[in-house]
């Protein structure tokens, strides 16, 4: 027995021990889970800024789409005899000329001294053609000078189209190169429209793309590094603070002086992937709780069922003792008196008295046990009928008054009068009764009282057992109506029992449609309180009234009675 006891709390302890486990396991890959979502939502918004550095670049250069397949040779000869481009080039001129991205359309040709003596270069002009000017701005030599610098180093190798772009800060240039004999044709410089950058285009597309409407939680700045400035932001009202910028991007190639620096405000990811984490949280902490609680509940049953078991095996070992005893004494006195030893008027009688009171004894064992079966065997062994508990009470009393003057007990009775009727069976009522009186008597030491109280109220017929004794505390309550328990101290240890009377009392209660309730105070005493609910008015008038006493509970209570004085 003492070796299942430890392995049922190792058992228990390995189970509390394997759901904490889950539990952490489970938090922990909620919490990766939450992780992973929010980085995979990062990336994500990662390569769509990368998408969009890609996509400006592109818009920079895409009116000249068509530049890197024109026929070079054609576009030389016309030039050298028209000092103009063919009608191929012009016409994807005209489309950048009307882009407000570029401030003019320079052309340098290779080996000019344009830049350096300030002669006259070729400016685009709105008739649409190439006219020498010597009003050109300082950026167009320097996008000139920068783009011939590196084109000396790139030309040796060079062998793929006629176009290389390149860029300084403020324009962009396009080489012109033929590639047969990878020499230099001239330089189209294109200075940039920088109002309409920094105050137009940039801005508005930043705010389009990456804007609160389109990405709340995020927020987007554009850095010049040239100067070090913000040149436009996704959102005009948010602040930028560099401590919030969590992700930095380069824009390619030649815009490398400017940066996307962008924030993660409190997204709806985030706040979502939160949202989620906590409900996963709570679902599994009250799973993990009801899984806890249903371990525990298990192993308090178990024990519980386990003492059940105890108090069984005790009860049939007292049971088989008490069965015995008496019988023995009875045997004994029986073979005495049939020997006609025992001549002696005083002990004959003494005998007799001794063979009667054992006789008793065994009869009130025996009905307990019947008590027991009949409670058990639920309703096949009741007969409600409509009843009258005031007269059923009263009628009990009186058959057992002289019992409890004996004892020396003050009753103190309260039958309100006309009491409604209850359907159960008359049996029954005396019999939780006798158990719940014989208890008042058990368990009271010094103050002797016994209140009985009949009432009606709430269509209920209520009967209340009141005294004075030692009464029970807190914790045993909810178990006294369980088979076999017992309250540990030390009254009850003095007095016979086998915790087996309230039980028959609730079930007898119960197949009778009653409930019962008990208030008590360790030190002050119990109160015993039944309810059985009354018949309706029609079944009220139909209904025989059954106050007579029936035989077999009569002599049982007239030997109890004696038995005990
Ligand atoms: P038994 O009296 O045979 O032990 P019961 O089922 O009648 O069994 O009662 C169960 C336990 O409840 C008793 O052992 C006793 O400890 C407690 N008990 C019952 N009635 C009273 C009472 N009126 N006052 C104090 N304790 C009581």
């Amino acid at each position: 027995m003492k070796r299942y006891g430890s392995l049922r709390w190792i058992l228990l302890a390995a189970g509390v021990v394997a759901i904490l486990g889950l539990t952490g396991m489970n938090v922990y890959s909620l919490y990766a889970l939450h992780e992973n979502t929010l980085e995979s939502s990062r990336e994500n918004k990662k390569l769509q800024i990368a998408e969009f550095t890609d996509k400006i670049r592109y818009r920079f250069f895409e009116k000249f789409m068509g530049l890197g397949s024109v026929d070079i040779d054609r576009l030389q000869d016309n030039y050298r005899k028209t000092g103009q481009f063919t009608s191929e080039v012009n016409n994807l001129l005209k489309k950048a000329a009307k882009d407000s991205i570029y401030k003019d359309i320079f052309f340098i040709p290779s080996g000019s001294d344009a830049c350096q003596q300030h002669t006259p270069i070729h400016k685009y002009t709105s008739n649409q053609k190439f006219e020498l000017t010597s009003n050109y701005p300082e950026v167009v030599c320097d996008g000139m000078g920068i783009a011939r610098t590196q084109i000396k180093s790139l030309l040796a190798d060079y062998q793929y189209n006629n176009k290389v772009i390149f860029d300084s800060h403020r324009s962009i240039t396009i080489v012109l190169i033929d590639p047969s004999d990878r020499e230099v044709l001239g330089y189209l410089t294109m200075p940039f429209n920088q109002d309409f950058l920094r105050n137009s285009y940039l801005p508005k597309i930043l705010e389009q793309k990456f804007g609160p409407d389109e990405h709340p939680g995020l927020n987007v700045w554009l850095r010049d590094w040239t100067n070090n400035k913000i040149i436009a932001s996704s959102s005009p009202n948010a602040k930028y603070e560099s401590e919030q910028i969590q992700f930095v991007e380069n824009f390619p190639d030649f815009f490398d002086y400017w940066t996307v620096e962008v924030a993660f405000t409190d997204e709806s990811t985030l706040a979502a992937s939160n949202a989620s984490l906590i409900q996963n949280l709570i679902v599994l902490g009250a799973a993990m709780l009801l899984l806890l609680g249903a371990l525990v509940f298990m192993f308090i049953s178990a024990q519980k069922e386990r003492a059940l078991a105890e108090r069984q095996s005790e009860f049939l070992a007292n049971v088989t003792h008490e069965l015995k005893t008496p019988l023995s004494v009875m045997q004994a006195a029986g073979e005495n008196l049939a020997d006609g030893r025992v001549q002696d008027q005083q002990r004959l009688k003494s005998y007799g008295n001794h063979i009667f009171s054992e006789a008793v004894r065994l009869r009130k064992m025996i009905d307990k046990l019947l008590d027991v079966a009949k409670s058990n065997a639920e309703e096949s062994l009741i007969e409600p009928q409509p009843t009258d508990v005031g007269d059923v009470v009263q009628s009990y009393l009186e058959r057992h008054q002289k019992f409890f003057r004996e004892k020396g007990f003050h009753l103190d009775l309260t039958i309100n009068d006309n009491l409604p009727k209850v359907n159960i069976d008359r049996n029954s009522l005396e019999t939780i009764l006798s158990n719940l009186i014989d208890n008042a008597i058990k368990y009271s030491a010094d103050e002797k009282y016994l209140g009985i109280k009949v009432t009606a109220q709430n269509n209920q017929v209520k009967l209340c057992i009141e005294d004075h004794g030692i009464g029970i505390d807190k914790k045993s309550l909810s178990d006294i109506f369980t088979k076999f328990f017992r309250v540990e101290d030390s009254l009850t240890a003095k007095t016979k029992g086998h915790g087996l009377g309230l039980s028959i009392v609730k079930n007898l209660v119960e197949l009778n449609s009653g409930s019962i309730d008990v208030e008590s105070k360790p030190g002050e005493g119990s109160t015993f309180i039944i309810t059985f609910p009354i018949l309706s008015e029609s079944e009220q008038k139909g209904s025989p009234n059954s106050v007579s006493m029936q035989p077999e509970s009569k002599s049982r209570n007239k030997e109890l009675e004696e038995h005990v004085s």
